[in-house]
């Protein structure tokens, strides 16, 4: 029997939503993981059941100094990712994508490590095309309060491009659409779990806007097997490449769905749109249908009813 290749493997921003879930994948599939994280947005709670796990070690780190670890692969998923905690401190948010990018690659770089950057719709900005395949360039406003992420994130796949250009360091791209599930913070303002919160306290539902805005959310079971996926494939193949659920919905279905779920009292009321905010979002994944033969599995509402339970214990 072919004897299981152990990697070391690095993952920046570990301890949040998104990378808890993977580390925990990772371990699973019997590879050494360390997790960096400053814990900006993300807490030790979220990877608790991971750190009595032997294979498994965690580093208290902020990824705009640098960093010297001997690894195989990194995911740099460090970076605030809802709206309210990315403009809390806007230029630490651009200095996490930008210095941070940086320091990931130029690790990548010196360990010779394959490096795959959590990139995100948001490069799109508020588009004209829709949906959105990879080749389209965006509508991004460079000087408002989004633009400390839009513009980090634009910015840190540029970086990704000229060092594998440059320094043919091996990369991979991943534009992440929203995604949701357990482990989402309670107060971090997005809107899956800002409802299902509401919902759940019998609180008004806050939707932005006239609700008709869209967005298409996909479940972080789906998402975390895509980017293991795509740090498989071959060395040719850099993205970037969109990672999402394609069904879209209003925010008005989101809110009803959530509604209809939790069986709340709550009632909806409407509040002022953001600036910048997106008027739809929808990603073509057919590169990721025929480069991974992926495509996510969890219905909306069989996410929606995992994330429920989550947040009725968590709460
Ligand atoms: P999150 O806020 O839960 O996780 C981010 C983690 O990075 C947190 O644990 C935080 O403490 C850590 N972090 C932030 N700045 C850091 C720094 N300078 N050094 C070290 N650690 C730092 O968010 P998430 O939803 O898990 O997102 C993870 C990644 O995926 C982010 O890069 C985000 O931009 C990207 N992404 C997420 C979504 C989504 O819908 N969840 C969509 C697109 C892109
Ligand atoms: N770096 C790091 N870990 C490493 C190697 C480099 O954090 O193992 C950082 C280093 O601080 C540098 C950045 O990555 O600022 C970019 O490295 P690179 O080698 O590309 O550039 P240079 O060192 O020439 O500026
Ligand atoms: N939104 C909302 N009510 C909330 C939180 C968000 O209506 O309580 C809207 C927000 O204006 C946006 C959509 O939901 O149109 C998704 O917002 P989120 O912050 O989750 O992510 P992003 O805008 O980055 O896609």
């Amino acid at each position: 029997m072919a004897k299981l290749q152990v990697k070391k493997l690095l993952v920046t921003g570990g301890a949040g939503f998104l990378g808890s879930h993977l580390c925990e994948r990772l371990l699973a599939a019997d590879h050494d993981v360390l997790c960096v994280d400053n814990f900006f947005t993300g807490g030790k709670a979220n990877i608790e059941h991971l750190l009595k796990h032997p294979r498994f070690e965690l580093m208290r780190h902020d990824i705009t100094f640098p960093l010297y670890v001997e690894v195989d692969e990194i995911y740099n998923l460090a970076c605030p990712a809802s709206p309210v905690h990315y403009q809390f401190d806007p230029v630490q948010t651009t200095k996490t994508s930008v210095h941070g990018a940086i320091n990931m690659l130029g690790l990548a770089k010196r360990v010779k490590a394959r490096i795959l950057q959590a990139s995100t719709s948001e490069v799109y900005g508020d588009p004209e095309i829709h949906p959105q395949s990879e080749g389209y360039w965006g509508r991004v406003n460079p000087v408002g309060p989004r633009s400390c992420y839009d513009e980090g994130k634009r910015c840190a796949e540029t970086l990704f491009f000229d060092y594998w250009r440059q320094h043919s360091v091996r990369i991979k791209v991943a534009r992440i659409f929203n995604t949701y599930g357990p482990r989402m913070h309670p107060n971090d303002g997005r809107v899956v779990s800002n409802f299902i919160v509401q919902a759940l306290r019998g609180e008004d539902i806050t939707v932005y806007g006239d609700g008709r805005q869209t967005r298409s959310f996909c479940y972080v079971d789906d998402l975390v097997e895509a980017l293991i996926q795509l740090m498989d494939t071959a060395d040719d193949f850099t993205g970037p490449i969109n990672i999402g659920n394609p069904r879209e919905f209003t925010i008005l279905e989101l809110a009803e769905e959530v509604m209809r779920l939790t069986g709340t009292n709550s009632k909806i009321v409407f509040r002022p749109l953001p600036a910048d905010d997106p008027r739809q979002r929808q990603p073509d994944i057919a590169l990721a249908e025929s480069k991974l033969g992926w495509r996510p599995t969890t219905e909306l509402a069989q996410g929606l009813e995992r994330t429920i339970r989550y947040f009725q214990q968590a709460l």
